[in-house]
């Protein structure tokens, strides 16, 4: 089968590699009909996570049940389901309470990281404890709409429940890649008065804007736009969607006295400069974590159903997966107003 495989830094091919079997009773084979690059691929396609040679990426994916294992119970051959980019084993304390990325059974969390657990940008996937990590999806929501409920949308709802948002609050988004433009809406959910969003790229900030945000170009003078807007006190919370020690010392800097900064851009370097020098006189709450994605699904299905977030409207291409390596050339670059994109086995 084909199968999106790292190389080395900036290189990624599509090669035939195996085809996974079902050797775990509680597992099953996905046929993926859409997956998407997402920036936390980038990390890996880069190299700023570790990755080794053959491993097979991505973590999010639709597709239809091929085949289960003898112990599945509640999911069928032919279903089709949403895979979450965060699994676990269903059974422990952690999983039963949808917190997966505690599982005390599986030592890794996500598909498409290591050459141990192959990822979903392939024709199939093998998955495990598929009674815990398959949803069913009615007929009615598309792979498009699905698609970006695996990760990013988890990830903004999660990043809007850390940031602590109350009515009237305003919110800073830094980074407008499809996780910020996703907690860009979750805010909204919660309540915000006022959204400002930050990026460097104009299209992403255009999208920012059409969602009912204020843009401000990242290379402007972010902090005292921000000032000027509040009333010189500064945002009640920041959301951190980018990664970066730089936009991390760039929220701590937009908060006011006692705001909340949630960061959700993945950086997991050992040495990063956290000035909490900053941070104590500013009396600063931090919530940062890898998003528990089953424990915002339920409320994510029946927001989508009630047309309350704009979920396919950010796949702004559809690409074969065949040409996955121009696929994350672009998605790198944001070329071509790039925001999300779907590979189709
Ligand atoms: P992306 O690369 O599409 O978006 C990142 C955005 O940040 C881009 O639009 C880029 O232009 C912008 N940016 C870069 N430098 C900037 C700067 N100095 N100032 C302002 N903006 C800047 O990626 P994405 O898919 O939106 O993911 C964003 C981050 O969220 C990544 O770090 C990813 O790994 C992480 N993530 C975390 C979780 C989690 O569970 N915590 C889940 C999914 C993704
Ligand atoms: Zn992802
Ligand atoms: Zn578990």
């Amino acid at each position: 089968m084909q199968a999106v495989v790292w190389i080395e830094p900036g290189r990624v091919e599509v090669r035939d590699i195996r085809e996974p079997d079902l050797s775990d009773p509680h597992g099953a084979i996905v046929r993926v009909t859409a997956t998407s690059i997402c920036g936390s691929d980038l990390h890996l396609y880069h190299a700023t996570i570790p990755v080794m040679p053959g491993t097979v990426l991505g973590h999010e994916a639709v597709g239809v049940v091929e085949a289960v294992g003898a112990r599945v119970e509640r999911v069928r051959v032919g279903e089709r389901v949403l895979l979450p980019a965060v699994i676990g084993c269903g059974f422990c304390r952690s999983c039963r309470q949808a917190y997966p990325v505690d599982c005390e059974t599986l030592p890794m969390k996500v598909l498409g990281v290591s050459p141990l657990l192959p990822g979903t940008q392939a024709e199939l996937v093998a998955v495990p404890y598929a009674d815990f990590n398959l949803w069913v999806l009615p007929p009615e929501v598309a792979d498009v709409d699905a698609l970006p409920l695996t990760d990013v949308f988890p990830t903004g709802l999660f990043a809007a429940e850390n940031a602590r948002i109350a009515p009237g609050d305003t919110v800073v988004v830094i980074g407008c890649g499809p996780v910020g433009l996703c907690a860009i809406q979750c805010a909204q959910l919660y309540g915000a008065a006022l959204v400002i969003a930050v990026d460097r790229v104009p299209e992403r900030l255009d999208w920012a804007k059409r969602l009912g945000a204020q843009a401000i170009p990242a290379d402007d003078d972010v902090a005292p736009r921000v000032r000027n807007l509040t009333q010189g006190r500064g945002a009640d919370a920041v959301i951190e969607a980018v990664g970066s020690e730089k936009t991390l010392h760039l929220a701590l800097d937009l908060l006011r006295t006692g705001g909340r900064l949630s960061m959700v851009g993945v950086l997991v370097k050992e040495d990063v400069r956290l000035p909490l020098g900053t941070a104590f006189l500013k009396d600063v709450t931090l919530r940062v974590g890898l998003v528990n994605v089953p424990r915002y699904l339920p409320a994510l299905f029946s927001l989508l159903h009630k047309h309350r977030l704009r979920a396919g409207a950010m796949i702004t291409h559809v690409l074969s997966l065949a040409d996955a390596a121009r696929a994350y050339a672009m998605f790198d670059r944001k070329e071509q107003g790039c925001i999300k994109l779907c590979l189709r086995p």
